[in-house]
C-alpha cells in the first residue's frame, strides 16, 4: 500500500486549499484524490463557461433531490462540481463571505474560534483584493476582483431605485458595512476564473511531496479499530488502497462527505444496517440539518439594452469573443450576477433576512426538464431574485444505496419553517417595490414571469412554491458542534468518536451563511489547515 502523511477525498473549493496548505513545509506527504478529472477546460476557466457547465455530465455529479413537499412535489436540480476545484470550478465566482453574525452564531453554538474576528484572518489570508482595506487582504493566493468598472451600467439603475426606497448602497459587502445594496465583487484573475484549483492547487503540484489522482473514487475511510489509517478507491475500473500515516481528511463537499461518512460505517446504526453496512460510530447527526439558499427570479423585459443584446445575437457573441480574447475583458470575463443586496425585510428585524440579486441578462427560455445550455433571451431583459438568507428549513440526506457510486436520497425539506415562508412573503413584495421604483421603473416594459397578474401574497407564495429553485449554497451535513449526540465533527473539525479523520468543507456549517458559500468554505479550509499543522507540531 503507499503510504502519506494526509489522504485528502475531494480536489474541491476545500480540498484544494489544503492540498496546498499541508504541504508548504516541502516535507509532509499529501495524496489528494479527485472523482472527477482534469478542469483544463474552456469552458470552466473562462468565467461565461458557466452557462455551458451547468449541465455537463462529464464534470458535474447532477444531482435531483428527492420530490419537495412545499415545491407541490417538485425536484430541485442540485449541479455540484464533479472535476478538479470542484464546484469551484463551475460555480458563478460571486464573493461573498457573510454577515459578523453568522460566524458568531457558530461559535455561541459551542465552537471556540469560530466567531467573526476568529475567522476574519483567514478569510484575508487567502485573498488577494484589488485594494488597501483593514477587511481584506493583499499577496494571497486567490484573487478578488472588484468589478464595479466593468458591470452592466443597468446595475446601477437597480441600486438607485432600493436606495429611493430607503435601502443603504454599499461599495463593499466584504467590508466595513456588510449590507444594503451595491455589486458584488467576484472570484477571477486577469480574466480567467480564480478557483482555489488555479489559486492554491495548481502552483502546489510543482511540490513533490503533493500527488494528485484524478478519476479516483474513495467508496470508504478504512479503519483500525476506531482509528481511520486510509481509504479504498476505485480508479479506472481498479481497486485501490492508500494508508494515511497522520489523518484523512474529507472534502467531499456537502453532499458527498456524509455518504462518504456513511459508507464507512459512520451515521444512524438502523439506517447503515438496512443497507447492509456494519455499524462502526453511532452518528445521527450524519447527513442531518441540511441547508440551503431557495430563490425566485422575477423576470423584466427592458426598453434599454441588457447583456440579452451582446450575448444572443451571434454577432455580439462573436464580437464579446474577440474582446475576451484580445484583452481578457467585456461579459465573457464576468459572473452573471453583478449587483444585489442583504436587506431587512422589515427594518425592526435584527439582522439582514434577504439576499437580493439583479442580473443584466435572462434565460426564460431554458426548461430545466431540458437539462440545455443556459441561453440569453432574444430580447433585452434582466432578472431580479431574492431569498431568505438565514432559513431556518433543515432537510437531510441518506444512502439509497451501499454502491458509492448511487447518488444518495437528498431531501432539502425547503419552507418547512414559518419563519422561511414569512420571510418569502416580504421578499416578494420587496421585488415590486424595487421594480416599481425610479429609475427602473422607467426602464421596464414589462414583467414577463410571474407577470403582473399574480398579485397578492397568496399568490405570489404559489408562484414562488411553483418556480422557485436552489442556489446551489447546500451546506451543514455533518455540522461542527460540541455534542457527539447532535453533531459530527468537534470545533478543530476531528470526526466525534473516531481518531485521525477530519472533515473540511462546507458540510460543517453550524448554519449556512447568509450569503454564497465559496468563500466561507475557503476560511474553513485556511482555517482547518492551520489546526492540522498546529496539531502534528504538538505531536512531534
Ligand atoms: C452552479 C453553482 C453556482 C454557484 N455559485 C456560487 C457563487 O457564485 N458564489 C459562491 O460563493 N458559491 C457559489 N456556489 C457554491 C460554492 O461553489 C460551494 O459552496 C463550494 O464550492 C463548496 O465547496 P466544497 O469544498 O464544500 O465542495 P466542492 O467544491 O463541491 O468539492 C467537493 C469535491 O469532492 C469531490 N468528491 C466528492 N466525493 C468524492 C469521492 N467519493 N471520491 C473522490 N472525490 C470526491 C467532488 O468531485 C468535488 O470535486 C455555487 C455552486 C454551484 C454548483
Amino acid at each position: 500500500m503507499d503510504e502519506y502523511d494526509y489522504v485528502i477525498v475531494g480536489a474541491g473549493t476545500a480540498g484544494c486549499v489544503l492540498a496546498n496548505r499541508l504541504t508548504e513545509d516541502g516535507k509532509t506527504t499529501v495524496l489528494l484524490l479527485e472523482a472527477g478529472g482534469s478542469d483544463l477546460s474552456i469552458w470552466i476557466q473562462m468565467p461565461i463557461g458557466y452557462g455551458r457547465t451547468f449541465f455537463d455530465r462529464r464534470i458535474n455529479w447532477m444531482y435531483d433531490t428527492e420530490p419537495v413537499e412545499a415545491l407541490g412535489g417538485r425536484r430541485s436540480y442540485w449541479p455540484r462540481g464533479k472535476v478538479v476545484g470542484g464546484s469551484g470550478s463551475i460555480n458563478a465566482m460571486v464573493y461573498v463571505r457573510g454577515q459578523p453574525h453568522d460566524f458568531d452564531d457558530w461559535k455561541a453554538a459551542g465552537n471556540p474560534g469560530w466567531g467573526w474576528d476568529d475567522v476574519l484572518p483567514f478569510f484575508k489570508k487567502s485573498e488577494d483584493f484589488d485594494w488597501h482595506s483593514a477587511y481584506h487582504g493583499r499577496g494571497g493566493p486567490q484573487h478578488v476582483t472588484d468589478i464595479s468598472p466593468h458591470v452592466h451600467p443597468i446595475c446601477h439603475s437597480f441600486i438607485e431605485s432600493a436606495e429611493s426606497l430607503g435601502f443603504a448602497a454599499t461599495s463593499d459587502f466584504n467590508g466595513g458595512q456588510p449590507d444594503g445594496v451595491g455589486l458584488y465583487q467576484i472570484n477571477t484573475r486577469g480574466g480567467w476564473r480564480a478557483s482555489t484549483a488555479n489559486a492554491f492547487l495548481h502552483p502546489a503540484l510543482k511540490r513533490k511531496t503533493l500527488k494528485l489522482e484524478t478519476k479516483a473514487l474513495v467508496s470508504r475511510v478504512l479503519f483500525e479499530g476506531r482509528r481511520a489509517t486510509g481509504v479504498e478507491y476505485t480508479r479506472r475500473g481498479a481497486t485501490h488502497r492508500v494508508k494515511a500515516r497522520r489523518e484523512v481528511i474529507l472534502s467531499g463537499g456537502a453532499i458527498n462527505s456524509p455518504q462518504l461518512l456513511m459508507l464507512s460505517g459512520i451515521g444512524d446504526p438502523a439506517q447503515l444496517k438496512a443497507m447492509g453496512i456494519e455499524p462502526l460510530v453511532d452518528a445521527r447527526a450524519v447527513g442531518r440539518n441540511l441547508q440551503d439558499h431557495l430563490a425566485v427570479s422575477y423576470f423584466y423585459k427592458a426598453r434599454t439594452a441588457t447583456l440579452n443584446d451582446i450575448l444572443y445575437p451571434a454577432l455580439g457573441k462573436a464580437m464579446a469573443g474577440m474582446r475576451y480574447l484580445f484583452d481578457r475583458a467585456g461579459p465573457l470575463s464576468m459572473s452573471v450576477n453583478q449587483s444585489g443586496g442583504f436587506v431587512r425585510s422589515d427594518p425592526a428585524q435584527p439582522h439582514v433576512d434577504l439576499q437580493l440579486y439583479f442580473s443584466p441578462v435572462s434565460y426564460t427560455k431554458t426548461p430545466l426538464a431540458a437539462r440545455k445550455l443556459l441561453n440569453p433571451d432574444p430580447f433585452s431583459a434582466f432578472l431580479l431574485s431574492h431569498n431568505p438568507c438565514r432559513p431556518t428549513s433543515r432537510g437531510h440526506l441518506a444512502l439509497a444505496s451501499p454502491d458509492p457510486s448511487v447518488h444518495p436520497l437528498i431531501q432539502p425539506n425547503y419552507l418547512s419553517s414559518a419563519h422561511d415562508i414569512e420571510t418569502v412573503l416580504a421578499g416578494n413584495r420587496l421585488l415590486r417595490r424595487i421594480a416599481g421604483a425610479r429609475p427602473l421603473a422607467d426602464i421596464i416594459l414589462e414583467e414577463i414571469i410571474p407577470g403582473l397578474a399574480v398579485d397578492g401574497d397568496e399568490a405570489l407564495l404559489d408562484d414562488f412554491r411553483q418556480r422557485a429553485d436552489t442556489v446551489y449554497h447546500p451546506t451543514s451535513t455533518c455540522i461542527m458542534g460540541s455534542h457527539a449526540a447532535q453533531s459530527v465533527v468537534d470545533h478543530r473539525l476531528r470526526v466525534h468518536g473516531v481518531d485521525g479523520l477530519r472533515v473540511i468543507d462546507a458540510s460543517i456549517f453550524p448554519n449556512i451563511t447568509s450569503g454564497n458559500t465559496n468563500a466561507p468554505t475557503v476560511m474553513v479550509a485556511e482555517k482547518g489547515a492551520s489546526m492540522i499543522v498546529e496539531d502534528a507540531r504538538q505531536m512531534a
